[in-house]
């Protein structure tokens, strides 16, 4: 089945209400935003005056900055916001937070936007493709910043960077003011327009916001607002030399789209006054359209066994840890793809843990049971990961005869498919001991087993090279005994194996994927000298290359078809090398978490 099928989200999941659920509950009933006007895109307090009433009941947004691929802790800002607006009866807008020219790149915004739809992120809705670039805007950054200049609520700092840095005070000493705070308006807007001409040199002048140096909160101590970077910028080109500071551009990107609930992490909590001062007052002097947006913090995602945050991220890409940011083994949607989960996973996973306001760990474990919860809906298949030969004597050479599995243990309705039996098989290197533990069940000299799907066997014995290495294994088979035939249950064993046939395999490239790192706070850990490096506790054995045999149906597996391979896990056809008739498969996880029980 492939992934496409895979992503409905499935049936078990319950829409845990949360405290945001709770917030816009309440702007629901209050009609908070009911008489909010829009006119179908983005735009100021005039563009939307006398507009009709905004259809969407909330707007909420995710705006990731293209500077890198999404990643696990995207994917939970991502289902929250879609699934609020989805709910809700609103809007998801999709907003590219690309005012900073530096570091920003086309191939990450096609990345994630590819990513986002991946998902199931889906910002059509009301007929208009709500797709936007804060790039977009920087006309109204900028004339706001001179309606701010004009009411003496923004000035031009000329301190350099050291005299701001001495001049901001500590969170028990109030800051000074700067000796450029009380320049006149005139003199202010004339640098400005000098500084947007290009006629300063970077870090000469900044333009703040004249609020409180005096402020216990440091956040509104001056803010900066805009900075001189003689930059390209990816979508701009040359046109502008001044770029806004984030946390002067955010609030107005979500005043402009009609955000009503601006959902973000908790290092923001301490910006939110700033957030709510800046847009009161352009509200105040008739810039923004009302009412505002506002600002609700949640606590991010932190997984155990994996990084995630993107400058780790691009190191391991950098410096070759990892081939690429699509590697399996990395914590990025794209990599993630590539290793077998699925969207229904995620969702699954973003709706058990919630949202809250105080950050804590996720077990990375939680995640790995959701995408093996979703990836239940694959279809069987029988794979032999570690082979060693078995020889049927009673059963004639030269013959084939087919058995017939059922696709899936739950759901008959996908049928059953042939697989074909013959007197050689591949089975399972574990499968075999010559003299077995206590409890071992399956193939030893006199034991039997069933052959799933197919035939009782009895061990005879087996053959070994000179280190006495198993080479291959002897059987016959009790020919009445054959699945699905009124004899089947005529002779009761215990072990039941897979296998395949040695002369129709598939032989096939799988790779064996497991967590990047080896301990759950990678870097944590600090060596003699007390330095700690989360290169240190890369997993080296994260990655396995293996050559399996296959039962011969997965030859046609399309790229990106999920598959359970009995007793071993779910894989995956690798989207990116496979070609038709040639399927390499990656494995998502395992059937069982092997981390922890203890055995890793
Ligand atoms: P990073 O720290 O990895 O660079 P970021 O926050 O800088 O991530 P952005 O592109 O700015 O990345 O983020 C886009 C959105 O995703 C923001 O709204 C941000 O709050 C959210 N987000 C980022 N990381 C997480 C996380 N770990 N958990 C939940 N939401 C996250
Ligand atoms: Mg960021």
């Amino acid at each position: 089945m492939s992934t496409n099928k895979n992503s409905a989200l499935p049936s078990d999941v319950v829409q845990t209400s949360n405290f945001i659920r709770n917030i816009i509950d309440d702007d629901l009933a209050t009609h908070k935003y009911t008489s909010r006007t829009w006119r179908g895109t983005p735009g100021d307090a005039a563009a939307q005056k006398n507009q009709p009433v905004d259809p969407a009941k909330i707007r909420t947004r995710f705006p990731p900055e293209p500077n890198g691929y999404l990643h696990f802790g995207h994917a939970k800002s991502i289902l929250l916001n879609f699934n609020l607006a989805n709910t809700y009866d609103g809007v998801c807008h999709l907003r590219f937070d690309d005012t900073n020219p530096e570091k920003e790149e086309q191939q990450f915004v096609d990345g994630i936007i590819d990513s986002v739809h991946w998902i199931g992120g889906d910002y059509k809705k009301f007929g208009k493709e709500h797709l936007y670039f804060a790039s977009d805007y920087f006309d109204y950054f900028y004339a706001f910043a001179e309606t701010l200049i004009e009411h003496d609520l923004a000035y031009v700092d000329s301190q350099s960077a050291d005299e701001m840095r001495s001049t901001r005070g500590t969170l028990t000493e109030p800051g000074k003011n700067s000796p450029f705070r009380s320049r006149g308006i005139a003199e202010n807007l004339q640098l400005f327009r000098e500084m947007k001409a290009g006629k300063h040199a970077e870090g000469t002048h900044i333009v703040r916001a004249k609020i409180d140096m005096a402020s216990p909160n440091i956040n509104l101590r001056d803010p900066a607002i805009y900075r001189i970077k003689h930059a390209h910028h990816h979508r701009t080109g040359d046109k502008w030399c001044i770029y806004p500071m984030y946390a002067y551009a955010h609030p107005i990107e979500d005043a402009l789209e009609n955000i009503t609930h601006s959902i973000c992490t908790l290092e923001f909590a301490d910006q939110r006054p700033w957030y709510d001062w800046l847009l009161a007052k352009l509200a105040e002097f008739g810039a923004i359209n009302t009412p505002l947006p506002q600002q609700i913090e949640f606590s991010r995602l932190n997984l155990t066994y994996i990084i995630i945050s993107k400058r780790y991220l691009k190191q391991l890409v950098d410096q070759k840890h990892v081939d690429g940011w699509d590697d399996p083994r990395m914590p990025t949607l794209i990599g993630a793809r590539r290793r077998g989960f699925i969207p229904a996973g995620f969702k699954l996973f973003v709706e058990r843990i919630g949202v809250s306001k105080s950050d804590s760990w996720i077990d990375l474990s939680v995640l790995e049971d959701c995408q093996r919860e979703a990836l239940n809906v694959c279809e069987r298949r029988m794979a032999v990961l570690n082979p060693l030969k078995l020889i049927i004597d009673n059963y004639p050479a030269g013959q084939s005869e087919e058995c017939f599995p059922p696709n899936h243990p739950q759901q008959p309705e996908l049928g059953k498919r042939a697989v074909p039996f013959s007197r050689e098989l591949w089975i399972e290197r574990e499968d075999f001991e010559e003299t077995p533990p206590k409890g071992y069940f399956r193939l030893f000299p006199g034991n039997m087993v069933r052959l799933r799907y197919g035939f009782v066997i009895r061990c005879i014995g087996a053959e070994k090279d000179s280190a006495g290495k198993v080479t291959a294994v002897h059987c016959e088979y009790l020919p009445e005994t054959k699945s699905g035939t009124a004899g089947a249950d005529s002779v009761k064993v215990k072990g039941n194996i897979h296998w395949v046939s040695v002369q129709h395999a598939y032989e096939c490239e799988v790779r064996l994927f497991d967590r990047l790192f080896k301990v759950p706070h990678p870097g944590r850990a600090a060596d003699a000298n007390g330095a700690t490096n989360f290169l240190d506790d890369l997993n080296p054995n994260a990655k396995q290359i293996i050559t399996a045999y296959l039962e011969p149906s997965l030859k046609l597996a399309e790229a990106e078809a999920s598959y359970q391979f009995e007793r071993h896990g779910y894989f995956v056809a690798d989207r990116v090398d496979s070609t038709p008739g040639k399927p390499i498969f990656n494995r998502a996880v395992t059937l069982r978490d092997g981390w922890s029980s203890g055995q890793k």
